[in-house]
């Protein structure tokens, strides 16, 4: 098997297993009754280009969008009024800098303790990039830094502006979970006598487990389903770049986000 036909494959299975998890939802556990949820989203695509986060050999900034960024915010009430938001991001990472920023202003705001606030990225290597220090006083910034920092400081009002929605829109609800399994993923770091190499390790620490989530209206609608932790690196742009963006530096989701557009049609269709 070539590099690129298994990459290919990696990213059907990871979209055929999350269905799989999805159907298993028939016998997921079923969480008490008072529960509520609501939930938000926003696209967060660069609205120019800008420089990308995920592969120091790149040459130049974005050129273009091959599938929107979003963040998603959901957010749960216990019949005892303990609130929880889930926020999920299509970018490589969440900084610490704006981790703390954002659940400062989540309290400030909304009275959302900090414990209460879930960040999740999907580790896209196909975002932009997030510059969170701050710009050089003695007006040194280059381009690039001004660009990536308002980006930032964009981003982070958004996100807020989707929890606050989320919350806003807290309505009675039926939850359920389990732990689906994801079993194609390997570990990548085999041993040598000197540093690990990057490739497959059979024998490696691997973690399978995909804990899905969802959320039905009271009618039994399906209104959202988080999946959380697919145990694999997203950086399957050799295969998505090379076959449907064909440039290396066009804006993209990546597999989660490529998954998600799959089952949110499936469901939502
Ligand atoms: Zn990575």
């Amino acid at each position: 098997m070539n590099v690129r036909r298994g990459e290919k494959i990696n990213v059907i299975r990871n979209t055929f297993g999350l269905l799989a998890a999805l159907l298993l939802l028939t016998q997921a556990r079923q969480v008490e009754a008072g529960w509520k949820a609501g939930a938000a989203k926003v696209r967060i695509t660069p609205n120019g280009s800008m420089w990308m986060a995920g592969y120091s050999a790149r040459k130049k900034p974005s050129e273009g969008v091959a599938l929107e960024l979003h963040a998603k915010a959901m957010a749960v009430e216990d019949e005892k009024g303990t609130r929880l938001v889930f926020v999920t991001t299509d970018l490589i990472g969440i900084p610490r800098p704006m981790r703390e920023a954002l659940e400062k202003e989540a309290e400030k705001r909304f009275k959302l303790p900090p414990a209460s606030l879930l960040l999740n990225a999907s580790h896209t290597h196909c975002g932009p990039e997030l510059r969170v220090s701050p710009l050089p006083e003695d007006g040194s910034a280059t381009e690039r830094q001004k660009i990536s920092a308002a980006y930032v400081q964009d981003l982070q009002e958004k996100i807020l502006g989707i929890i606050g929605q989320s919350l806003d829109q807290l309505a009675p609800a039926k939850l359920d979970y389990l732990h689906a399994r994801c079993g194609f993923a390997m570990n990548r770091r085999r041993p040598t006598q000197t540093v690990p190499t990057n490739s497959p390790h059979s024998d490696g620490p691997v973690d399978h487990d995909v804990p899905v989530l969802r959320v039905t209206d009271e009618a039994g609608k399906v209104r959202r389903v988080v999946w959380i932790c697919v145990p694999q690196h997203n950086t399957i742009v050799l295969f998505v770049l090379r076959r449907l963006c064909r440039l290396r530096s066009r804006i993209f989701g990546s597999g989660p986000r490529w998954a998600g557009r799959v089952i949110h049609d499936g469901l939502w269709r």
